[in-house]
């Protein structure tokens, strides 16, 4: 092991490696971090004074067969700005976790072709560890997305638990993703909707929504200047049903006047 093969095999960079120990069955890695890249995690300053050690295990992807660990005494410093004694930050694992973000992708690549519990026995490591990092993952990328470039959005709502439980969807038109999901149906479902979207500032240019008064009485207050479209679904099967009407009707019409005279007309 060497410092360049802890960046290139591990992706770790800015440490230098110090020793390697065998235990157990597990490969630890101690590394150390150079006193002159010591900066205050605040406000990043130089300026800073050495004020002790947290010693640190980190579980990393491993070789072979083997659990492989990352050590590292954590320099603790005080900044002279801050005026704050606090950790430095760490660059290959995110805060208050004891896995590397290497670990992290290398479980998350192993959970699309297994269950959860087939990653955590392969890696000798517990369930929950595994489902933790594929929540924080999940919340990465699909955590309250950002309105500020909404510009069409379609309004739907859909029901689960054989029609006991109404969500109520809105989804950006551009690129598909679901913005929001409220409980219920109607106008309520889309309060807090409005909230986030007149603090983001978004500008919307048109809204899709099926025919229903609710919703569009909900979009005509909050985005008068939007325009309204109804989807093709919903118009066609109006203008199915009228057509229909005015089949049955003509039929009905039909049928009375040759029932007058005297012949009937076949359906
Ligand atoms: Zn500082």
């Amino acid at each position: 092991m060497s410092t360049s093969l802890l960046y290139h095999g591990f992706g770790v960079r800015g440490y230098r490696y110090a020793k390697t120990e065998y235990a157990a069955g597990e490969v630890t890695f101690t590394m150390e971090q150079p006193r002159e890249s010591y900066r205050c995690s605040a406000c990043g300053s130089e300026d800073v004074i050495g004020r002790g050690q947290n010693a640190r295990r980190f579980r990393t992807i491993p070789i072979g067969s083997k659990a492989v660990y990352l050590a590292l005494a954590i320099p603790r410093v005080e900044c002279r700005r801050c005026r704050v004694v606090r950790q430095v930050k760490i660059a290959f694992a995110d805060p208050r976790v004891s896995y590397t973000k290497a670990f992290q992708r290398y479980a998350l690549e192993l959970s699309s072709y297994m269950t959860i519990q087939d990653v955590a026995d392969h890696l000798g490591i517990s369930w929950d560890v595994i489902k933790e990092i594929q929540k924080a993952d999940l919340k990465r990328r699909f955590d309250r997305p950002k309105l500020k470039h909404l510009r069409q959005i379609a309004i739907d709502e859909i029901s689960t638990a054989k029609g006991h439980v109404y969500l109520t969807i809105v989804l950006d038109l551009e690129s598909g993703a679901v913005v929001h999901v409220g409980r219920g149906k109607g106008g309520d479902a889309l309060k807090a909707f409005w909230t986030r979207l007149r603090r983001s500032g978004a500008k919307i240019e048109a809204v899709a929504t099926d025919m229903s008064p609710a919703y569009i009485d909900a979009v005509t207050t909050h985005l008068p200047g939007a325009t309204l479209v109804f989807d093709r679904f919903h118009v066609i099967k109006l203008y199915n049903d009228k057509l229909s009407e005015l089949r049955r009707a003509l039929y009905h019409e039909l049928k009375d006047t040759m029932q007058k005279n005297g012949s009937v007309p076949s359906s």
